[in-house]
This record gives structure tokens, sequence and C-alpha cells, in this order.
């Protein structure tokens, strides 16, 4: 399953000024789209091996040392990104999958762009809505959401959790809100279990970092899968000798099927 974005829109501006970064594309018709694709699974987190169609948005506010989609990241791929309507995003989403299915939004930061039209009108369709997104933007139209999944980035990103800005996303008023936590260490790992501790009524599911992302360029570098094996082991052994029984520890899925693979 590939990404198949209409050719008849055109491709992005080479530079968006700073305050359209953080807001959007200074065009409320505009979204930035990396990848639509489907329909697939979703490979991790509370909605795993659940059917889904991906909506990926480009553009983040942070670079993690490890991030797996530097394609809908970095702005030197924008001109593979597309302005799109959310009307136009709505229709390729449509193409791919009838409803009743869950529509992943994702990135890149997909909270720093309007998808709040784009919900209401899947959501007129029967469509749910899930997002991922780190929680350091917090919008609105979260409470449109059926699953925000919050995934609030440990030391080993080199990035730093506003928790004003992550205790906004969890109050936004999603149906479900639910922490996700990628740990390759234990510095990590206690971060974890500071941000689950500062959240008792959401579910925190922990997953062992990917230590081998693919370069934006080349989805077929190989996985070390028995490097992110080890540490999911260690993972697991870690939780369970803390007494942590309250967290879900899962494994990427779609790495462990299709390697890093892009639009799977
Ligand atoms: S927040 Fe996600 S998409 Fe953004 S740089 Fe980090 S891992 Fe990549």
């Amino acid at each position: 399953m590939t990404c198949s974005p209409p050719v008849s829109l055109p491709p992005m501006r080479d530079s968006l000024s700073a305050s359209e970064e953080s807001r959007g594309c200074g065009n409320d018709q505009a979204l930035r789209i990396a990848e639509i694709f489907g329909p697939t699974i979703q490979g991790e987190g509370a909605l795993i091996g659940v059917p889904t169609v991906f909506v990926r948005t480009g553009g983040c506010d942070f670079r993690c040392s490890w991030c797996d989609s530097l394609h809908a990241v970095l702005s030197e791929y924008r001109h593979t990104w597309r302005a799109m309507s959310a009307e136009a995003v709505w229709a390729q989403v449509r193409r791919l999958a009838p409803a009743p299915l869950t529509v992943t939004l994702s990135g890149g930061n997909p909270a720093t762009q309007n998808l709040g039209p784009l919900i209401a009108l899947g959501a007129a369709e029967g469509y749910r809505f899930a997002i991922e997104t780190q929680g350091s933007v917090v919008q609105d139209w979260f409470a449109a959401l059926d699953l925000l999944t919050l995934s609030p980035k440990p030391p080993s990103s080199g990035m730093e959790t506003d928790l004003a800005v992550l205790d906004a996303c969890v109050a936004a008023g999603a149906a479900r809100t639910v922490l996700k936590i990628v740990v390759f260490d234990e510095a990590d790992y206690a971060y974890a279990r500071e941000i689950a501790a500062r959240y008792p009524a959401l579910e925190t599911y922990l997953q062992p970092g990917n230590h081998t992302p693919p370069p934006p360029d080349d989805d077929t570098a190989t996985v070390d899968m028995d490097g992110i094996n080890t540490r999911m082991e260690w993972l697991i052994d870690r939780a369970l000798d803390d007494g942590w029984y309250g967290a879900t520890i899962l494994p990427q899925l779609h790495v462990a099927i299709w390697g890093n693979k892009r639009g799977v």
C-alpha cells in the first residue's frame, strides 16, 4: 500500500515563516500533507492491530535524535509534501477505505495544523479519528478526537517536555487520552515513570526504541530487530521488577513485519 498524493495539487513552497510553521500553512484551506496511505493496521500503542488509514502531515516543531519519520519533518523534504484542502484529503481517505474506520493522524506533528475541518468531514460520515502527537501544541479540536495519543519525548530524544502544555493537552477533552512513551535506556524509563505518575488516570503504553530508524530517503535500510527485541526484553523485565503493572509494553508491530518500509 503506497501513498498516492494527487498530482494536480501544487507542491509546498520551499519555506514557511516561523509563525506559519507553528500555526499551520498560513492559509486556513491548505494542509501540509506528507503521505496518505492504507488501509493497513495501526502498528503501535492503544490501537495496535486495528485497521486504519494514515494521514501523515508534514512539519514538526521537534527534531528527535531517533526520529523515524524525517521525510515528514525536515524542511529539505518539503518539496515532497502537498498543499491540500481538508476536502481533498478527505476525498482521498474515502477512496482508500469506507466507514466505519479509524483514521490515524500522524506526522511530523499533526497538532501544528488545523485538522478540525478534516475531522468534522469524516465524523459526519461515521469515521473515527485518532492522533499521535508529542503534546507540545494544544488545539481546541482535540475535543473532537476519539483517541488522543500523547507521546512526550524522553531524554534520549534530545528534546524537552513543556509540562504545562502537556497538561493542557490532557485536559483538552478527547474521548480517550493515553500516553505512549518510547524508552531507550534507564533515563528514559525514569522519565516514563514520572510522566505516568503525573497522569495516573491515563493508560500508559511503553515502547522500546528503534535505534536503526530509516534515513529520510531510504526506507529499505535494515532494522536491527535483534537489538530492538533485546531492548524490549530489558524493558519488560525493568517494569516487572519495578512492580509497574499498570503499564502496557508493546513493540512496533509494523517494524517487526515490514522493517522501515514506508506506506504500510
Ligand atoms: S516529534 Fe515525532 S515526528 Fe517530530 S521529530 Fe520527534 S519523533 Fe520525529
